[in-house]
C-alpha cells in the first residue's frame, strides 16, 4: 500500500509572527520557513507504517512556489521514498490544494492519505476534509492513534469530549493531531543524500486545477495585547480577587 503525505511549507513555529504595517497579511520576508508541524507528524506516521511492513512506499507532495522544495527534501531526508512538487506562485487555498491532491491521488492510487489536521499559517483545518469529499473516501480527522487492520484504519480521534475510536475502510484520508507521535530528526548524512534525490515536478494545470485565489483577505491585525497576570498567595485571596476584581463569582 502506498501512503501519500501532503506537506506544506509554513513560517517556522518558533518565529514570532509580524503583521505587515498595511494590514495586508503576515510578513514572511527573511523569515525562517519549515515544514508544517502536523505534516512532520504525518511523515513520521507514514514512515512507521512502512517500517512495520504495512506501507510499501511513502510519497510526499507539496504545492507552492519553487522554494517548497526544501520541505520536500526534509521529508526525503526523514525517509520518504519519493517527492512531488506542484509548482504555483499563487497563494494556495484549501480547495485548490484539495483538488490538486485529488489529482495526485488518482494518479498514484495510495491506500491512505495522511495530512495534517491544519496548517499553522492560515489555521484553515479544511484540506483533509475537502479532499475526502472530493475523492468520495472516508475520513478520520484529528488522529492521535492509527492502526491498520484488514483493509481498514482504526483511528483514535481527539474530540472535545475526549477520545473517540472509529474504523474507516481504506482508501481513506486521515488527518493528524499533535499526540500521534514525535517526529524523528533527519540525520546529516540523510540530509546530504536527500539533496541529490530527484523531485517530480508538476503544475496545477497538469491536474486541470485553477489556483487563482477565491478568498479575499480583508484585514490582518495583531491580537490585543494581554494584561499581565498576577500571583495570589492563598485560595482565599484568589476567591476575593475573582469576586472583587474580575466580577466572576
Ligand atoms: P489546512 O486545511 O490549510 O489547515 O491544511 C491542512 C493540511 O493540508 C496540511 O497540514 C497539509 O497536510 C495539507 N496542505 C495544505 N496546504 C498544502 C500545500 N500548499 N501543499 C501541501 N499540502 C498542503
Amino acid at each position: 500500500m502506498k501512503v501519500l503525505v501532503p506537506v506544506k511549507r509554513v513560517v517556522d513555529h518558533n518565529v514570532k509572527i509580524r503583521v505587515k504595517s498595511d494590514g495586508s497579511g503576515v510578513d514572511v520576508a527573511n523569515v525562517k520557513m519549515s515544514m508544517n508541524p502536523f505534516d512532520e507528524i504525518s511523515v513520521e506516521e507514514a514512515l512507521r507504517l512502512k517500517e512495520a511492513g504495512v506501507a510499501s512506499e511513502v510519497i510526499v507532495v507539496s504545492i507552492g512556489p519553487a522554494k517548497v522544495e526544501d520541505v520536500l527534501r526534509t521529508a526525503l531526508a526523514m525517509g520518504a521514498d519519493r517527492a512531488i512538487l506542484v509548482e504555483t506562485e499563487d497563494k494556495t487555498e484549501p480547495l485548490a490544494v484539495a483538488k490538486i491532491l485529488k489529482g495526485v491521488a488518482e494518479a498514484e492510487r495510495p491506500g491512505l492519505i495522511i495530512a495534517g489536521k491544519q496548517a499553522i499559517d492560515d489555521d484553515s483545518n479544511q484540506t483533509g476534509q475537502m479532499l475526502s469529499a472530493l475523492l468520495g473516501w472516508p475520513q478520520a480527522t484529528f488522529a492521535s492513534k492509527l492502526e491498520i487492520a484488514e483493509g481498514a484504519a482504526i483511528v483514535t480521534r481527539e474530540v472535545d469530549g475526549g477520545l473517540q475510536v472509529i474504523g474507516v475502510t481504506l482508501p481513506a484520508v486521515v488527518t493528524t493531531d499533535l499526540r500521534l507521535n514525535s517526529p524523528r530528526y533527519a540525520s546529516l548524512p540523510n540530509i546530504m543524500k536527500a539533496k541529490k534525490k530527484p523531485l517530480e515536478r508538476k503544475t496545477p494545470a497538469d491536474f486541470g486545477v485553477d489556483t487563482t485565489p477565491r478568498l479575499k483577505v480583508l484585514k490582518t491585525e495583531e491580537p490585543e495585547v494581554r494584561k499581565a497576570g498576577i500571583k495570589v498567595k492563598s485560595v482565599a485571596e484568589l476567591v476575593e480577587k475573582l469576586k472583587t476584581h474580575a466580577g466572576l463569582i
